[in-house]
């Protein structure tokens, strides 16, 4: 399937993406960003809604929340009930409340209202594994850090750049071959790619605009 292909080039091909995504839906996370709900705090419930939910879904449950609080001062207000009132359209919408709860009770106690830019700060949260942590850190605080979700894992591997099984190992070999500057991007990049071109079931292989350079490792079937 994969027929007269150029070299893999990850500078051309975040070009081309970069283009193509236009169009699209934004990824969750740097849509509330573009929006304004800019910072860590923010963005890490965010990303804490967002796990097993539809990004259609993630986004106005997040504004849905902020407009009760944007603060773990203001958060660490509201009774568990409250918050899963606002969040209730997420998936596993009651145990999600009380760890937003419980992230905003900390932040309060711990760390004097101010959440630290600090993985493992964020990684010892309940239900804050490195995705969220990485995403969060990266969007909020600038730091060159790598989110892989599932779209991130699926397709690196398919275009042959990483040949890794787990999400978790596909992050490992990223960090060592994807250049820095792209760290942040890619998710940005690859979850609207992912949701509407390079899909799980069938991709669009025909209309893609990495098709010459992509080797379409373990793509059966594509339209
Ligand atoms: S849609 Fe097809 S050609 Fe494009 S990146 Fe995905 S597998 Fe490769």
């Amino acid at each position: 399937m994969s027929g007269e292909k150029i070299p893999f080039d990850i500078h051309e091909a975040v070009e081309r993406l970069r283009k193509a995504v236009v169009p699209l839906p934004k990824a969750a996370l740097f849509d509330l960003y573009d929006q304004g709900y800019t910072s860590l705090f923010e963005q890490l419930l965010a990303c804490l809604i967002s796990i097993r939910t539809f990004d259609e879904v993630t986004v106005p449950t997040a504004l849905r929340l902020f407009k009760l609080g944007r603060t773990p001062e203001a958060i660490s207000a509201l009774t568990p009930e409250q918050i899963d009132e606002a969040i209730r359209a997420c998936t596993y919408h009651e145990a999600k409340s009380f760890q937003i709860l419980t992230i905003a009770q900390t932040i309060q106690q711990k760390y004097q209202g101010e959440l630290p830019c600090d993985f493992e700060v964020l990684t010892s949260f309940r239900g804050v594994g490195p995705k969220c942590a990485n995403l969060a850190l990266g969007i909020a605080c600038g730091q060159p850090r790598i989110g892989v979700d599932i779209h991130v894992h699926r397709i690196t591997n398919r275009w042959g750049y990483v040949q890794k099984k787990t999400p978790e190992n596909t992050l490992l070999a990223l960090e060592t071959q994807l250049p820095k500057m792209y760290w942040v991007e890619i998710n940005r990049l690859l979850v609207p790619f992912g949701k509407h071109i390079c899909t799980g079931n069938l991709p669009k292989c025909s209309a893609c605009v990495l098709l010459d350079m992509c080797q379409q490792v373990d793509v059966k079937k594509h339209r």
